[in-house]
């Protein structure tokens, strides 16, 4: 029986919906690790992006959803431009945090956030945190 097969079905369930969601098939990636040595916010997280991909492939559910890299990757897609392989590491973590936002849990809550730090964020951090909340 192979790997795959052998899955148990949450986690199979966890990879197709992945896959689907993202229109990608997470296979095709050979762990070069070109997207984590291009990706600006990777020092930042506990799972840099290649291994985002590798645990996808395992179907690591729990420990994916629970991940701070999720939501700190910015969205730039320097990471889709360098994958050899085609791999949309983007739309992948896309899909990971919509998981969470579909179930209306958000990650941070904007009014804990002290006035004075507020203030001075640039506009722009403002307008891409959007699409990390759910309202
Ligand atoms: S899209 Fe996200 S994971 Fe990809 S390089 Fe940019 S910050 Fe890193
Ligand atoms: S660049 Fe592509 S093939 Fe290489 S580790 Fe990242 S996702 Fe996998």
């Amino acid at each position: 029986m192979s790997v795959l097969m052998s899955r148990d079905p949450v986690t199979r369930a966890f990879i197709d919906k992945i896959e689907s969601l993202a229109g990608q098939d997470l296979l095709a990636c050979y762990q070069c690790g070109k997207c984590s040595a291009g990706c600006p916010m990777a020092k930042h997280m506990n799972l840099p992006p290649n291994q985002m991909i590798r645990y996808a492939q395992l179907g690591l559910m729990d420990d994916l959803l629970a991940s701070e890299s999720i939501w700190m990757c910015v969205s730039c897609l320097t990471c889709n431009s360098r994958c050899p392989k085609g791999v949309r590491i983007a739309e992948v973590i896309e899909v990971l945090r919509q998981m969470h936002l579909r179930v209306r849990k958000d990650h941070m809550d904007v009014r804990r956030i002290a006035p004075e730090v507020l203030r001075e964020l640039p506009p722009i951090a403002l307008i891409a945190s959007m699409r990390k909340f759910t309202s």
